[in-house]
């Protein structure tokens, strides 16, 4: 059984390794913005109150958040283990993790702010299919029209370098405790994020046994 968390900031590629070890090794990835997603486009009681929360301007509560990751960890659908993406987000959710799962190693995928910036800010949306592009790693073949539907190729309204240092800055004021917190139980492998996804991928494995 191998059960991990992936932590990493947003254009880290976390959801590109998660998926690659979950291959691999016949884990099951756990998004729980995806289980919060799903919730909402199905209409559920919790995707209700998720909606209610969110148009208010306020963060799904830890309490809401503890409980889907728990009623979703009890599924048991995972034979061989599990990586969970996504959470925990603050001390908290991490002693919460911590009392109720034991796991077996931290993947924290760092990758330093001005890299982020470079990575984030070079991304592209098409503004007609969705499809989305990186202007470092996944040009369009004509410069911002879409290779799929032509369409017009737009900035996210929240990619600005501004936002971005907003988000960048919440991030590491809130990951900074979570990360001590299971630096304490010598859970936590650093893996440096810039190379290309293979060796980062081969970093994760060396570091974890595999
Ligand atoms: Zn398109």
């Amino acid at each position: 059984m191998r059960k991990y968390v992936v932590m990493g900031v947003q254009g880290s590629g976390k959801g590109t390794q998660a998926t690659l070890l979950c291959k691999e090794y016949d884990l099951v990835h756990i998004n729980v913005g995806d289980i919060f997603r799903w919730h909402v486009q199905n209409h559920t009681k919790l995707g209700a109150q998720v909606r209610r929360t969110m148009a208010t301007g306020e963060l799904i509560g830890d309490d809401q958040v503890e409980s889907v990751v728990k009623e979703r960890l009890h599924q048991h659908d995972w034979n061989y283990g599990f990586v969970i993406d996504g959470f925990p987000r603050n001390g908290r959710q991490a002693e919460f993790f911590l009392e109720s799962f034991d796991i077996d190693g931290v993947i924290h995928l760092d990758l330093p702010d001005e890299e982020v910036h470079r990575r984030v800010l070079n991304r592209r949306l098409c503004s007609r299919c969705g499809m989305d592009y990186n202007l470092i790693a996944d040009r369009p073949e004509v410069e911002g029209k879409c290779d799929v539907c032509g369409g017009e190729l737009v900035t996210r309204a929240d990619d600005t370098p501004e936002a971005l240092s907003a988000r960048l800055r919440e991030y590491h004021t809130k990951t900074k405790p979570v990360l001590d917190i299971f630096r304490r139980k010598e859970y936590v492998v650093s893996v440096d994020a810039r190379p290309d996804v293979d060796t980062v991928q081969h970093d994760i494995r060396q570091k974890l046994g595999l």
